[in-house]
């Protein structure tokens, strides 16, 4: 009987392990996961205002992956591949062989240079980092939080939705530098500082330390600030060591083709650990951390395991929430020239971003609840079918983005 091994247990290893059955695959699997908790969504980790860490939200009950004889392994940490044979080996010296491969390790949060993360400096990817920190985001304390990425921002809301004091320090002039366009990060920037955020840009870190009673961050030019908790959020590196020591190409995480095949024949990588080449943009290669694509692509590598032969198409999309607002991003933006507004009710709005052919390349939005929901997820349609719509029309909210489709 075959055996199918995936190596990573978080949203992508989980999914392709059902995925599999679901097209049918009867053979073994094995899903070994580092973390001692079953698959869980990362998401609700830095997001809400509960006054408690939240409670684990599980992709799965364990009878499922009972019922579906996947044979989870949790605690687990693999140690090694040997591609020329397709075993793996676990930290207690066992090995395993399989027929194929699925790396699904997923990336780990970046910690300031030369400082670990522990008593009152902290990361956050996993739900321990959760327990760990969501103790202190209370009323009465101070927090400090280093970078204006997603993960700092929405920890800086659900802190001041709980009451804390929060001050968020970005190096770059501005928040969400990385794929979001000045106009949302802008009014993401509003917002927090109407919260009572101290959010302060274009500041460079000289230093941080921690003491028995406040981690100390010390800014170029002189300032000196002490919080209760120090947050760092800045950004996450995808976990390649595996792959790299096992001779796997790696380009800003583990090289797949458009299949999701390594470098290796029977070895898969899919989801926050991977770059692969999206067709829609030209083959650019690229990673994404998010959770649609984690989904997606788990999919997709169970498919192409068992021979399907299907290649990426998705489009890109991610969401992030902050206090009552939501931001949605389809597409990728970098390439754009034109940025096209389009306004909705309660002060919601979308920007459309074209390229010098008025080729639409992303939609992004943000608003209150659900408000551009329906519009992204059409402009994603749009996107996915290389449309050059009407200007006016994308800027006018009377007409429906949908009559652009038919179009
Ligand atoms: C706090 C937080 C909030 C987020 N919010 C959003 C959001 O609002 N919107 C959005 O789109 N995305 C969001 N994301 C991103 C999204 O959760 C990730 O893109 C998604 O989890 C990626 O899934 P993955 O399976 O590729 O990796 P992961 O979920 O990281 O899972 C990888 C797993 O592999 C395990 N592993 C690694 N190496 C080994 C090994 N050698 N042996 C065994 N196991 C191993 C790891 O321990 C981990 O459990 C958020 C992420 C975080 C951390």
């Amino acid at each position: 009987m075959a055996h199918f091994v995936i190596v990573g247990a978080g949203e992508c290893g989980a999914r392709a392990a059902f995925s599999l059955r679901e097209k049918g695959f009867e053979g073994e699997i094995t899903l070994i996961g580092t973390e001692p908790l079953a698959p869980y969504e990362r998401p609700p980790l830095s997001k809400g205002g509960a006054n408690e860490a939240p409670e684990p939200k599980f992709i799965a009950a364990l009878e499922r992956y009972r019922e579906q004889s996947i044979e989870l392994k949790l605690d687990t940490t693999v140690t090694a591949i040997d591609p020329a044979v397709r075993a793996i080996r676990l930290a207690d010296g066992q090995t395993l062989s399989c027929d194929k491969l699925l790396l699904a390790t997923g990336a780990s949060a970046r910690g300031f240079p030369g400082v670990g993360a522990s008593g009152r400096i902290r990361v956050l990817r996993t739900h321990a980092d959760a327990t760990a920190l969501h103790a202190a985001l209370r009323a009465g304390q101070r927090i400090a939080i280093i970078g204006g990425g997603f993960i700092g921002l929405e920890l800086a809301a659900t802190a001041r939705m709980r009451g804390a004091d929060v001050i968020l320090i970005e190096g770059l002039p501005r928040v969400l530098k990385r794929g979001v366009p000045e106009e949302i990060a802008e009014a993401v920037t509003l917002r927090h500082r109407q919260e009572g955020v101290d959010l302060r840009c274009g500041r460079t870190i000289e230093s941080v330390e921690e003491r028995a009673d406040k981690a100390i961050i010390r800014l170029a030019g002189g300032d000196v600030i002490s919080a209760d908790l120090l947050i760092v959020g800045i950004g996450a590196l995808p976990n390649v060591a595996l792959a790299a020591e096992a001779g796997l190409a790696i380009d800003n995480g583990i090289a797949v083709n458009e299949r999701l095949e390594t470098s290796v024949s029977g070895i898969y990588a899919a989801g926050d650990c991977c770059s692969f080449p999206l067709a829609l943009y030209g083959g650019r290669r690229v990673r994404l951390e998010s959770w649609r694509n984690a989904q997606e692509q788990a999919n997709l590598a169970a498919a192409n395991m068992l021979g399907e032969g299907t290649e990426i198409s998705a489009v890109p999309w991610f969401w992030s929430d902050q206090y009552d607002l939501t931001l949605q991003i389809a597409g990728l933006a970098d390439d754009a020239v034109t940025h096209i507004r389009r306004d909705l009710d309660d002060g919601a709005f979308i920007l459309f971003h074209l390229d010098t052919d008025g080729r639409l390349l992303a939609a992004s939005g943000i608003g209150r609840g659900n408000t551009v929901a329906r519009d992204i997820r059409l402009a994603e349609m749009l996107i996915a079918a290389r449309a050059h719509p009407d200007r006016t029309a994308l800027a006018a909210s009377s007409v429906k983005l949908k009559s652009l489709l038919a179009a």
